[in-house]
């Protein structure tokens, strides 16, 4: 009898089990569905969008010698995506300020930053309780310069945070600070990732990136001149001399600078640059260049050079194939529009 009490129970339990662990797989799949959908929005330019992979273990053979910042690696991630600046930027003027974790505001008071203390009129620089204190504080002023202020380039907080020919530096230290923090940086494998302003990057108007611009073809469906397959071309092209100028259609983010391989979302381009517009929420794509100038991470301005015309990838000749994309790998949109060509296709 007991026996058989027991058999049914489990003939009970079975389908239940068998639920709970189905139930768990489908949550399972939600959450990485989920995952995948949160990393998607944030490569979409709202705040701050990682364009290259922060390896925590090379920030920490960085910080080696940095003093108190040794093995601080993943702390400044952490502060630095709870804040949406870039990881390498914080790292980079946390040791141009303190030389390397060495001077004695950090040693003695935790504070990486420079924040003076309210508390003495702001005669002594703060006091914090830890090092992470310390550099989270630093974290929301770098947020309040970065993000709600605009200054998203090196150069543009420099002219703030050490502006050049003021009393106080007497001795025009603040001179070396834009290209020291820039030179850490680059120690640092150069900055990672391009911030939403607030608004305040960029007029959310394109500008013709070539000079003197001849379309030699538009935005239309048609027969690829050097497959001889039938395609729908989302570009605009301009026959331009080889070498000419290729300028940044608006203030942006460089998210893409390189040969474009097959496979990899930039096949046949060539020599390729995309750039983020945190303004319109878009991308424009500058293909088949002789010379690239700009590098990933780097913050341009509309008008800016940014390489030079040339027919590498797939290309008949000299021109400039240009993109304007809603999304960072696809959803063109006919430039000619965008720019307000007015005759082009
Ligand atoms: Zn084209």
């Amino acid at each position: 009898m007991k026996k058989q009490i027991k058999r049914r129970v489990f003939l009970w339990l079975l389908p239940v089990i068998v639920c709970v662990l189905s139930f768990g797989f489908l949550i399972a799949m939600m959450a990485s569905f989920l995952g995948m959908q949160v990393e998607e929005e944030s490569s979409d330019g709202t705040g701050c969008s990682v364009t290259g992979e922060v390896d925590v273990a090379k920030l920490n053979e960085g910080l080696k010698r940095a003093g108190v910042f040794q093995g601080k690696g993943q702390l400044f991630v952490d502060i630095a995506e709870k804040q949406g600046i870039d990881p390498i930027l914080f790292i980079a003027i946390s040791m141009s300020e303190t030389g390397w974790g060495k001077s004695n505001a950090v040693r003695e008071k935790n504070n990486p930053g420079g924040i003076m203390d309210s508390a003495t009129n702001m005669q002594t620089v703060k006091h914090f309780a830890s090092l992470e204190e310390g550099l989270e504080a630093m974290g929301v002023t770098l947020h309040n310069r970065i993000v709600k202020d605009g200054l998203n380039t090196i150069d543009k907080l420099g002219n703030v945070y050490a502006p050049i020919g003021v009393s106080n530096d007497p001795t025009n230290l603040n001179a070396n600070w834009i290209p020291t923090v820039k030179g850490i940086a680059e120690k640092f494998g150069g900055l990672t990732s391009g911030c939403d302003s607030g608004g305040n990057t960029g007029t959310g108007h394109y500008i013709i990136p070539v000079d003197a611009p001849v379309i030699s073809s538009g935005f239309i469906n048609r027969i690829n001149p050097v497959t001889g397959a039938f395609e729908s071309h989302k570009g605009l092209d301009f026959a331009q001399p080889i070498g000419s100028n290729i300028k940044a259609a608006d203030d942006g983010v460089v998210v893409f600078a390189s040969f474009g391989i097959r496979g990899h979302g930039f096949g046949d381009y060539g020599n390729c640059v995309l750039i983020e517009h945190a303004k319109t929420k878009e991308w424009t794509l500058y293909a088949h260049q002789s010379e690239l100038l700009v590098k990933v991470g780097q913050h341009v301005q509309k008008g800016e050079i940014i390489g030079k015309v040339g027919s590498t990838g797939q290309s008949t000749g000299p021109h400039l194939h240009f993109e304007v994309r809603k999304s960072k790998m696809g959803n063109q949109v006919n430039p000619a529009i965008v720019l307000g060509i007015k005759g082009a296709k």
